[in-house]
């Protein structure tokens, strides 16, 4: 499997950058994991529209979700001219309601909610979710293939469910929203890069990458912290790079 990383910034993106998306690339099978703004740009940068099978929803804040409705009239064109036969499926958290609501409103998507269905099999790929600790319905989500595991956490408050589900990842792709010297003015629900790196840490990840990042705070700065209680291969996500797993 390979992890093309097409976007990693949140809650907004830097001039020219793009908020969470990644494309989960198998061969015959392409998962896009997450559709923040500037995502459906990148996307093409590396694939037709045409060719992705699936798309996978962390949660519905718009720098995980706010492309979609971008998507949506792309495959809805698409459909109309005959390129692409059936609606996207597409796995979402039901909550919250008016969000999900505008994306099952198009035709282009087949909405199916996560929380009836934590376990999916695609071809050879077994894909499970885990909901976590967030401001909005959030699942971590897992992919593995030929014993290789893949695991992404969202977006969450440090938890033990993610060290569970994330237990032994080939890759671990965990978002570090803060920096432990900002947490007192700005604790929003989500991990510091050194709770990441707690994180992998318990979780014993062969590899960890970091994303999520503020724009205005230099990436060194996540690494040091993260590096500090972890000791094994980290890397941050680099927008348009890809990982193998
Ligand atoms: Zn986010
Ligand atoms: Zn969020």
């Amino acid at each position: 499997m390979k992890l093309i990383v097409l976007g990693n910034y949140g809650p907004y993106p830097k001039a020219g950058g793009a908020c969470s998306g990644f494309l989960l690339d198998s061969g015959n099978v392409k998962i896009l994991i997450d559709c923040g703004s500037g995502v459906v740009s990148r996307l093409q940068q590396h694939i037709d529209i045409e060719d992705l099978s699936l798309v996978l929803l962390s949660h519905l804040h718009s720098d995980h979700a706010g492309d979609m409705l971008t998507l949506g009239y792309a495959v809805d064109i698409k459909m109309k001219k005959g390129s692409i036969a059936n609606p996207i499926k597409v796995y979402a958290p039901a909550e919250p309601e008016a969000e999900l609501k505008r994306i099952t409103e198009r035709k282009a998507f087949e909405v199916i909610k996560i929380d009836e269905n934590p376990e999916v099999e695609i071809g050879d790929m077994r894909i499970a979710f885990k909901k976590m600790k967030h401001g909005s319905e959030n699942f971590a989500i897992s992919i593995e293939k030929n014993n290789r595991k893949f695991v992404y956490s969202g977006d969450t408050m440090p938890c033990e469910e993610l060290v569970e589900f994330a237990m032994g990842a080939d890759l671990f792709l965990c978002e570090a929203g803060l920096l432990e010297r900002d947490e007192k003015s700005m604790r929003a629900m989500h991990l510091t890069a050194k709770e990441a790196g707690e994180t992998a840490s318990k979780a014993h990840v062969r590899r960890l990458l970091l994303t999520h990042f503020l724009p205005d705070i230099k990436i060194e700065h996540y690494m040091k912290e993260a590096s500090s209680v972890y000791n094994g291969i980290m890397e941050i996500a680099g927008e348009n790079k890809a990982y193998f797993i």
